[in-house]
């Protein structure tokens, strides 16, 4: 451990819904709901403005359960291009203060501003300045929050949410979080706090002060050991700049060559799943599927798909998959190896969290609501991942 540093959070409220109410004024102060296709019935809010969070509108919440909620709410499809600019601008803005920027997400960032703090006045008035450059240079409005690391600067911005501004003393960690409910803390997803409720545990404060003998018979030693730290508020102050991959692959070599493309075609899907997962536990989408097959004579060749739309979805990379199959069929000879590879990467737009421990509890959620709106548009990616014959369905491949 070296000197105690401060790390800044800084999260953009509702951020697509108020970039766009910033460039058409008239949607203030309505519901306004980003996200889904052209024709709004299918698809996943990506973000959801404060007047339609108050009707119960979430993000990756299916567009079909947002129209339910909020049927007078303003549905965007939403400009990809322009969330990248303003973003690509905030990030220039938090560069100006200190040179440790983690963009945790599109809209989300830790900053290292520790050796700033003498420079600007302290870490309060670093804040400020923040909040303040952001609001007139692009409009838009942020919360942002100051502790001894990553973990309480992002627990303190979620709970003074829209527009709001906290400062954690050091030192004050585990007093800031001890009255705070178990679900306030990363990692403490539904499962694991029904049992720790269970076990008459309902707050990080609780949480700190239970004795191991009872948290070690139902966690094991090591995952009782995080939750504690978690609870006292210990989180890592290492920033990780720009570690974003290039690509993602997977690919594998047959046993024996194999020539029954409806088997190739099953084993490219899988592929893609392994990718796609892969994907989102990084908190990216994908725009470029792209399919390499080496031949029986060792040839290798790529074909490559550009979707319509940045996607994290199975179903969209396997239909992009499927439609490069004929092209590889062409050379009619035995198949050796295939792979599927995701490129074009962008942070992606439901904004999933950074932890660890919470990502796998999140994806579920995730794909469970993908697999409702699959459910009502009979858009079935385990179907199409085992090979089934091609239907019409080519949803997010464009032209
Ligand atoms: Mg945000």
């Amino acid at each position: 451990m070296g000197d105690p540093r401060r790390i800044l959070h800084i999260d953009m409220d509702a951020f697509f819904a108020s970039v766009e109410v910033m460039r058409n004024p008239s949607l203030r102060g309505k519901p306004v709901v980003v996200g889904g296709d052209p024709e709004g019935t299918r698809g996943v809010v990506s973000s959801a403005s404060y007047e339609a969070r108050h009707f119960g509108v979430r993000s990756a919440m299916p567009i079909v359960q947002a129209r339910k909620l909020c049927p007078q709410a303003i549905f965007i499809r939403g400009s990809h291009g322009l969330y990248g600019e303003v973003s690509r601008h905030i990030h220039e803005i938090l560069e100006r203060v200190a040179p440790l920027v983690q963009m945790a997400s599109i809209d989300e960032a830790y900053i290292d501003i520790t050796g700033s703090l003498k420079l600007f006045g302290g870490d309060e008035a670093i804040a400020r300045k923040i909040k303040n450059d952001i609001r007139t240079e692009t409009g838009l409005p942020c919360t942002v929050a100051v502790a001894a690391n990553k973990l309480v600067s992002k627990v303190a911005a979620n709970e003074v949410k829209p527009d709001g501004l906290l400062i954690i003393p050091l030192g004050g960690e585990q007093a800031y979080l001890a009255p705070l409910p178990l679900g306030k803390l990363p990692g403490m997803g539904p499962k694991t706090c029904q049992t720790l409720e269970a076990m008459g545990i309902l707050t990080a404060g609780q949480l700190v002060t239970a004795s191991m003998a009872l948290l070690e018979p139902v966690f094991g030693h090591r995952m009782a050991t995080v939750l504690r730290h978690t609870a006292q508020g210990f989180g890592s102050d290492e920033l990780t700049l720009d570690h974003t991959p290039k690509s993602i692959s997977r690919e594998t070599t047959f046993p024996r060559d194999l020539t029954d493309w409806n088997e190739i075609e099953t084993i490219a899907g899988q592929l893609a799943e392994h990718c796609a997962h892969t994907l989102r536990e990084e908190s990216l989408e994908t725009r470029r599927v792209t399919l390499k097959v080496r031949y029986g004579d060792f040839e290798t060749r790529t074909f490559a798909h550009t979707l319509a739309e940045p996607t994290t979805i199975d179903a969209h990379i396997i239909a992009a998959v499927r439609e490069l199959i004929p092209k590889a069929k062409e050379r009619r000879t035995r198949v050796r190896l295939i792979g599927v590879n995701l490129s074009s990467l962008s942070w992606n737009q439901h904004q999933m969290s950074l932890f660890t421990r919470e990502k796998d509890e999140k994806w579920e959620r995730v794909m469970k609501q993908v697999d409702t709106m699959r459910g009502k548009h009979g858009f079935d990616a385990l179907r199409l991942a085992r090979g089934a014959k091609p239907d019409k369905n080519k949803r997010g491949s464009g032209k």
